[in-house]
């Protein structure tokens, strides 16, 4: 575990170990999540965050006991999750 930004919410947040192309985050306001490490630094790249109601929304709904809720480029376009960054 070490420390980072949670790249839903920008607060600080857990990060767990990374599981196949995934990274894992552990944050206070978003829950247990993971993110295809791929999309992370494409959306650095282009300056794209995350829209942080949403994503959060989209967690709670796919969050299942037992079960790390994953985020992927599918699914951020699938419920439109990811907005320029101002
Ligand atoms: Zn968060």
């Amino acid at each position: 575990m070490s420390i980072t930004v949670c790249v839903v919410c920008g607060d600080s947040a857990e990060k767990a170990y990374p599981v196949g192309s995934f990274d894992e985050f552990k944050c206070p306001n978003c829950g247990y999540y993971s993110v295809d490490r791929q999309l992370i630094d494409e959306m650095e790249a282009a300056d794209q965050v995350f829209d942080t109601e949403r994503t959060q929304q989209y967690l709670m709904i796919h969050s299942r006991p037992g079960q790390v809720p994953a985020i992927t480029r599918d699914e951020t376009t699938n419920h439109q999750l990811i907005v320029e960054s101002t």
